[in-house]
């Protein structure tokens, strides 16, 4: 058997290998090809990174010896050699993984310097002054990626260095300088690590090459591909690359542009550079960079050449791209071409104008747009500058996108307050409850210590479209003290804090938004969606104000209506909490009563907005207790209310404390105990449908849904209820209507028996919140405190609450879908968990044949462009990885 082929030269690569060699080394090697003057070198796969995990992180001999041959192979192209004093070849060592992670694993640059090939380097060159600039660098860098000392230590050095001569450019620094500043870090490196610098430049590369494997599980790496879907086991490469120089004197230099704005995507070149520097001088902002323009006036040769190859790249990959280029002496050299990474703006003019530029289809360029990134285009956004100037006090879940600026409050009352008097809020809870609604839905964003992305505070802030970070458990909150600490601060009442939902930051400061634009070209890309897609999209809401958003963004019906979602608030939660602690059935009912027009009431307003769409009404869910209330003023009111004595109410709300809320006396089990539930919410909707279709002259089949059925015959037990008091209704209005029964399938044993319940049921959707939640037996509430050491422990790559956990929950949901439609052909199948607005997970909605998803507003247009990626790619033969 042939040996694996662990190490490439760019000649024998393509950009199609891009999963063997990373994205950056397929890119060298495709340059290589087409005659962009790209600088010689090889590349050492991603496959050679698995290996190295797997053998205890160590480079094997097998592969040391393919990399030595590379070696040798490059030193022969260039007629330089690693470590020859008269001619030394230097190499740059960079990561490179499959998908784009900018900035998130190491690089070394200058490797093969020592004392004896920096001299040469010197003698060669006739530049002392570069030479030693080359190895001050190559130290610190090789110090902080290999033996991890810390960068800042070196740049503190190097400063004193600057002041005591009295030099504020880097530039200005002489050779002589640049000697005492190698010297103090050789010694800072000896004191750091207890041996001295490695001088021998084999030594250097060995160790550069396991440290950027290493770097890939670094934790911002970890996080990284966590954010962006990107697996743990795919590993990095590392390109090992011959050495040319910014930083050799006026006549070279270095920069990077991308091919267009990156901010706002318009067609122009966008990037800068700086003369005599190397890359690494660009983003650290020690010297201001120019704009690339200048370079036409500086170097009008280099600057046509420039433009040229930024043509050919452009037109080559048929994307904008982000390159990175070096001159040396006054000759031209690519170093890296990637696919820009864009704003969300960006990223839709950019595929509205390749199309019109006749570059790509109209599926080409769909599939050019991240579908979270659309997020950021419906909230209110931060002003980039402010934003990057603010420094973050802490971090939490980014569970809830958009922008939030305003007063710290810690009640839900106190948020009411602040918004009567004209002023904006932060709501910062412990967690939130329900009874917090009222205060949730003024605030400008919600921010929680506890709770995971499908606490309570991130669906209904979702769902709200608000901004909210959860789970920040930095924070220490006094609810009532009226104030939280973190590191060393105290926020009190009344101070101003900002919040990033897109990056879980959280800020002690005021910074700027701006409300969201939806420009021509967002239209333009839904319109192509809506075109491509096979999935239905439909919305979670069950207000007139989150029905019009989604309906405003395309949706196609309601999925979820959450009916208690419509008992908080005033004038509502009263009869729902007498129905709740009612002992008797006359009691119930009689609250029931209540209850039953402004059920009503609401289910005409849901019909009458979505005009003849579909819409789910889902029966009553949640444990019962959520809603009973807590506070001494609250029991003696409703106790009154009741006729009641106060002991008694609190020895009947004591009774309702289960130790498993979340396993208990919720879903359809409330209508198994207590029938008249049901009996009054088919009412509700029957007599809402009767009456909309009688006023409105508009056909509408209502789709009853009952909750966290395990059984079928829990299902038929309340389906008969549900029949009998329709078809009742229906019967005497003389009306003809017609409505569908249907149920959640969010139970493992409701997967499993699915074929029995599709036998009874007309429709299914997936609640895949509580099936994730029991599938794995981890409480929704409470992963959130757990999950984080999951991923720093690289147990599991992303949350299963956001992303389908395919292998466990997805297994289930196939398996359902296809017992259902063995028993039932046409029946109809959904998701509605938060699942159905994530991309990944649509993807798998779209191949297991769902009849649609469902999600809040804010990500129907997410949902419409990543269903129409699926249909694309299952056509194309592809899948989401190989796009990224
Ligand atoms: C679910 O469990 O996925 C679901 C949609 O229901 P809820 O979140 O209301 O339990
Ligand atoms: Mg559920």
């Amino acid at each position: 058997m042939a040996e694996t082929k662990f190490v490439y030269h760019f000649a024998e690569g393509d950009a199609g290998m891009r999963n063997l060699l990373g994205g950056k080394g397929a890119n060298l090697a495709e340059m290589t090809n087409i005659g962009i003057p790209v600088p010689d070198g090889f590349i050492v796969t991603t496959e050679a990174c698995t290996d190295y995990y797997k053998n205890k992180t160590k480079i094997s001999d097998k592969i040391k010896a393919q990399i030595q041959k590379a070696l040798a192979e490059l030193e022969g192209k260039t007629k330089k050699k690693l470590g020859c004093a008269k001619n030394p070849l230097l190499v740059s060592i960079r990561s490179g993984s499959r998908a784009s992670m900018p900035g998130m694993m190491d690089t070394v640059l200058n490797l093969g310097l020592n004392d004896q090939t920096t001299a040469g380097l010197a003698k060669l060159t006739g530049n002392p002054r570069f030479a030693n600039d080359c190895y001050r660098r190559f130290i610190m860098m090789f110090a902080n990626v290999v033996v991890e000392l810390e960068k800042h230590k070196f740049e503190h050095i190097f400063g004193e260095i600057k002041e005591k001569k009295g030099i504020e450019n880097d530039s200005d620094l002489t050779a002589a300088d640049l000697a005492e500043v190698i010297k103090e870090f050789k010694a800072f490196y000896k004191k750091g690590t207890g041996e001295d610098f490695p001088q021998d430049p084999q030594v250097q590369l060995m160790k550069s090459i396991a440290a950027v494997f290493r770097s890939w599980n670094n934790p911002r790496a970890i996080t990284y591909r966590r954010l962006n879907d990107i697996p743990g086991d795919w590993g990095t490469a590392v390109n090992v690359q011959m050495m040319v120089f910014g930083n050799m004197g006026d006549t070279s230099g270095t920069g990077v542009c991308f091919t267009r704005d990156p901010s706002i995507g318009t067609n122009k070149l966008y990037g800068e550079y700086l003369m005599n520097a190397q890359g690494e001088d660009v983003v650290a902002g020690v010297r201001t960079p120019l704009k690339i323009d200048a370079l036409e006036k500086q170097n009008p040769k280099v600057f046509k050449q420039f433009v040229d190859i930024y043509k050919k790249l452009e037109k080559h990959y048929k994307d904008m791209q982000d390159i990175e280029f070096t001159i040396e002496d006054g000759k031209l050299f690519i170093l890296q071409t990637r696919v820009g990474k864009r704003t969300a703006a960006a990223a839709l003019k950019i595929a509205v104008d390749l199309f019109a530029e006749k570059m790509i289809s109209q599926e080409e360029a769909l599939l050019k747009i991240d579908p979270k990134q659309l997020d950021a285009l419906l909230h209110p956004q931060f002003v980039p500058a402010e934003l990057a100037k603010a420094k973050a006090i802490a971090e939490g879940l980014p569970a809830s996108p958009g922008a939030a600026c305003g007063q710290a409050v810690f009640t839900a009352e106190r948020a009411v307050e602040f918004k009567n008097a004209g002023k904006k809020t932060i709501l910062v809870r412990l967690e939130t409850c329900p009874d917090d609604i009222e205060g949730m839905n003024v605030t400008e964003g919600i921010l929680t210590a506890r709770g995971g992305m499908t606490s309570h505070a991130a669906v209904v802030a979702r769902g709200m479209g608000t901004c909210c970070v959860a789970g920040c458990g930095a924070l220490r909150i006094s609810e009532e003290g009226r104030y939280f600490e973190v590191a060393g601060k105290r926020y009190n009442e009344g101070d101003f804090i900002s919040l990033d939902g897109a990056s879980g930051k959280v800020y002690g400061e005021v910074i700027k938004t701006q409300a969201a634009k939806l420009t021509g070209d967002f239209k333009t890309i839904m319109d192509w969606a809506d075109k491509y897609r096979k999935l239905g999209i439909r919305t979670n809401a069950e207000t007139e104000a989150d029905l019009k958003k989604a309906i405003e963004f395309g949706a196609e019906g309601v999925g979820l209506a959450r009916t208690e979602h419509m008992f908080f608030g005033t004038g509502r939660i009263e009869p729902m909490r007498e129905m709740i602690v009612s002992n008797t059935k006359e009691e119930r009912e009689k609250a029931l009563a209540k209850l039953l027009p402004i059920q009503r009431d609401d289910f005409y307003a849901i019909f009458k907005a979505m005009k003849g769409l579909p819409v789910t009404i889902r029966f009553l869910d949640p444990p019962l207790h959520e809603f009973v209330p807590t506070s001494q003023q609250d029991i003696a009111i409703l106790a009154q209310e009741m006729g009641m004595a106060v002991e008694h109410l609190k020895a009947t709300i004591a009774s309702l404390h289960e130790f498993n809320p979340m396993l208990g006396h919720r879903g359809l089990r409330l209508a198994i105990t207590y029938p008249e539930i049901a009996v009054m919410q088919t009412r509700a909707v029957i007599e809402a449908a009767i009456q909309v279709q009688k006023d409105l002259k508009i056909d509408i089949v209502p789709e009853i849904m009952i909750p966290l059925v395990a059984e079928v015959k829990e299902y038929n037990y309340i389906k008969k209820y549900v029949v009998e008091t329709a078809d009742e209704i229906i019967a005497k209005s003389g009306v003809k209507l017609k409505y569908m029964v249907g149920t959640m399938i969010e139970i493992p044993r409701a997967c499993i028996t699915a074929d029995e319940i599709a036998k009874q049921a007309e429709f299914f959707s997936f609640g895949t919140n509580d099936l994730t939640q029991m599938t794995f037996g981890f409480s929704r509430d409470d992963a959130g405190k757990f999950l984080p050491d999951y991923y720093s422990k690289k147990i599991f790559d992303s949350d299963p609450f956001v992303r389908m956990d395919l292998d466990g929950v997805g297994f289930l949901v196939k398996m359902a879908v296809d017992k259902g439609k063995s028993a039932r052909k046409d029946l109809k199948v959904g998701i509605c968990g938060e699942h159905g607005g994530d991309p990944s997970t649509i993807e798998f909605c779209h191949k297991v044949g769902l009849t649609y998803v469902s999600c809040s507003p804010f990500r129907v247009p997410i949902a419409r462009l990543a269903a129409a990626q699926a249909a694309i790619r299952e056509k194309k033969g592809g899948c989401a990885s190989e796009n990224r």
